[in-house]
């Protein structure tokens, strides 16, 4: 699916429609050294490490997506619900 780079919606900051500047929700890099990473990786030393199942048979082909929309006068940022889509790209 193709997204226009732009979109003019509502901003809750400016309580008004605003043009908004359009980008794909993208996770975070991973780092090891964080708390949570740290704790897993303590978790899962020795036999019988692993604490929860890992799911392995995906039912699900596609990944759900979500829009960043960033307030061109405020710069507040706000996500939209995530939509399934195989692909998905802003033109
Ligand atoms: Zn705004």
């Amino acid at each position: 699916m193709k997204i226009p780079q732009s979109m003019r919606t509502f901003c809750p900051r400016c309580k008004t429609h605003t043009d908004h500047a359009v980008s794909l929700y993208k996770a975070g890099k991973r780092r090891g050294a964080k708390k949570g990473e740290r704790h897993q990786a303590e978790r899962k030393k020795g036999y019988g490490g692993q604490k929860f199942p890992l799911q392995h048979n995906q039912a699900k082909v596609s990944k759900k997506q979500s829009l960043m929309l960033k307030c061109g006068e405020c710069d507040y940022t706000l996500q939209r619900k995530g939509i399934r889509l195989k692909k998905a790209e802003v033109v």
